[in-house]
């Protein structure tokens, strides 16, 4: 517990005196230690890639120099190496973007089938190229959410890609949605997107921490793959913008689902 103390002196009929005020600041000291331990792992997490890439940069210039084929296998990996620092830095923008905005409630009105069917278009080259098939089922012939379509077209495609990514060659990702009048996670009307795969599983100590930014179960297995680390907290983020929940549930060997529950009643306006 961390305490600030200020001391002011004070005069009374009764003589003077010092008033001491003890203030709770045990919050603010941990808000503080998340933001250096965020600055010290975006600084680590950009400059392994950009210390790769000024190695490559002197190999070229030097023992490289005349050798077509070092010179083209070593762009090839610094183009990997460019590509990943493009990508942190977008996701950074992202969850900075998500986060100022996480106060100010959506008011979109989103068609979740239209939605799902865009991302897993989009989504369609990524899961060809790794062998994986992508189905979507529902018996709901139309929803609507309050929303942003945008932040909602990335949980999706967050929640798909890590599907693909972490499920497998040769496997299914399935995709659903239901509608719920009284769901008991938000007590009202709710629609739920679930994205189910049939990889690996996740082991339930790391469940909890799945959201935070930079927190992954395989760092390498996750780089290897392409991911940032914060894929999740960009999703966990606008989750909490639309008043929503997410919920994971993993067995491990047998596979791992994300259900995301949204109110589809428009909130009141706000005051
Ligand atoms: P990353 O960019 O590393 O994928 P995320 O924030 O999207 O970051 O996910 C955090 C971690 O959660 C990943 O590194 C991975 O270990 C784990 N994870 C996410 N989705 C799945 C999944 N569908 N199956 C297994 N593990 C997953």
């Amino acid at each position: 517990t961390a305490f600030a103390v200020t001391c002011s002196p004070v005069e009374t009929e009764a003589g003077s005196g010092v008033l001491l005020c003890f203030e709770d600041v045990t919050h603010l000291e941990q808000v503080g230690q998340m933001r250096r331990d965020f600055v010290a792992n975006v600084s680590h997490e950009l400059r392994t890639p950009l210390t790769a890439l000024l190695g490559f940069i002197e190999t070229l210039r030097g023992p490289a120099r005349n050798d077509p084929v070092a010179t083209e296998r070593f762009l090839g990996t610094m183009q990997v190496e460019a590509s990943r620092m493009e990508r942190l830095v977008k996701d950074l923008l992202s969850l900075s973007r998500v986060e100022a905005q996480e106060r100010v409630r959506p008011t979109d009105r989103v068609d979740l089938i239209r939605l799902i069917h865009a991302v897993i278009h989009a989504t369609r080259p990524i899961a060809e190229e790794a062998d994986v098939t992508i189905v979507f089922e529902t018996e709901v012939q139309e929803i609507h959410v309050p929303g942003d379509a945008d932040q909602l077209h990335q949980i999706l495609t967050n929640l798909i890609e890590n599907a693909v990514k972490y499920g497998g060659p040769g496997k299914t990702v399935t995709v659903k949605l239901a509608a719920h009048s009284d769901h008991p996670a938000l007590r009202g009307p709710s629609a739920v997107i679930s994205v189910i795969d049939q990889g690996p599983g996740i082991e339930e100590v790391h469940i909890p921490r799945l959201t935070e930014r930079f927190y992954r179960v395989d760092s390498h297995r996750s780089r290897e793959m392409g991911g940032t680390g914060l894929g999740l907290a960009i999703v966990k983020h606008i989750v909490n913008r639309h008043r929503g929940r997410l919920k994971v549930e993993s067995e491990l060997g047998q596979g791992t689902r994300f259900d995301v529950i949204l109110p589809s009643r428009a909130a009141p306006p706000q005051a």
